[in-house]
């Protein structure tokens, strides 16, 4: 029972706060915002209490740690000003990735806002690839999958095939571990992929597991957000909730959480909350009841 289950807490007040809340409410990992999760704005890096966060990692013994960009974030804008703030952001978060040895920044792509995949994709490849050619090689860049809604990049999973491929070709950022992926609960069910066993999924719905073993995106594969929705199966929606107070299925999650190839995932939680606080002890302990491995 030593599985990596952690959450996403708030740090407020330094960096070295977030270990000392996850550990707190039982987690032995972590996902936090490098400052203000609504302004583009950045403490300078030298600013960051990294010798307190380091202290306190060995001493809750937490690890990994991925940092989450912006919800601002849109590399798929047709605005000059968006993309050139997206960048200067995600360059922060991935110099940011490496100053705290972390596993990764999580990020959403964004939205194509109407234009389609097929007219943003060679766009999105680009500032990746320009990114990641401007950053510390011990950085790393996770794309999360998306609920669809309004155009969001990457709800279909095809896509992010189609990034690794298109970038592994361009300079080899797949297989030097540059680029990999975040599968997150929530938006592969609101995005219509059933989460249960996939040897028992009905003909015109498709299957999670299946959809990632088919792709290949197993190896790629560096952490779950594990999240209950509010929403339907299939609606697009982006609406978290408690983990067994939403609409997937009980024994979907489990089977999902416990497939083999996932039990060496960190898992992390971003879920409202009880009390409506964020993650806390409780979501905690109904993972850990679900992910039993
Ligand atoms: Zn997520
Ligand atoms: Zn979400």
């Amino acid at each position: 029972m030593n599985r990596k289950i952690g959450a996403h807490v708030s740090a407020a007040g330094g960096i070295d706060k977030a270990i000392e809340r996850v550990a707190e409410i039982g987690g032995n990992c972590l996902q936090l915002f490098s400052g203000s999760p609504r302004v583009w704005a950045k403490m300078p890096l030298e600013k960051q209490p990294v010798a307190a966060f380091d202290s306190n990692r060995e001493k809750y013994n937490v690890t990994p740690v991925f940092t989450h960009a912006l919800y601002l974030v849109n590399l798929a804008s047709d605005k000059e000003e968006n993309i050139r703030k997206s960048f200067a952001s995600l360059k922060y978060e991935l110099e940011f990735d490496s100053l705290v040895k972390g596993s990764g920044i999580i990020v959403h792509l964004g939205s194509h806002q109407g234009r389609g995949w097929e007219a943003s994709c060679a766009q999105i490849a680009d500032h990746i690839d320009q990114l990641l050619s401007e950053t510390p090689d011990n950085s790393t860049f996770l794309i999360e999958n998306s609920a669809g809604q309004n155009g969001k990049i990457a709800s279909d999973l095809e896509e992010i095939r189609w990034l690794f491929d298109e970038l592994e070709k361009r300079n080899k950022l797949v297989s030097t571990g540059r680029l990999a992926w975040c599968f997150d609960t929530c938006h592969g069910f609101a995005a219509g992929y059933r989460l249960g066993d996939h040897t028992k999924i009905a003909k015109d719905e498709k299957s999670a597991i299946q959809a990632i073993s088919d792709l290949n995106l197993w190896e790629t594969l560096k952490v779950v957000h594990v999240n209950d929705s509010k929403d339907p199966f299939g609606s697009g929606r982006d609406r978290h909730d408690n983990i067994g107070d939403g609409t997937i299925p009980a024994e979907e999650l489990k089977f999902f959480l416990n497939y083999e190839k996932l039990l060496d995932i960190p898992l992390i939680l971003e879920v409202p909350g009880i009390d409506k606080e964020g993650p806390d002890a409780e979501n905690i302990e109904r993972l850990r009841k679900i992910a039993t491995e």
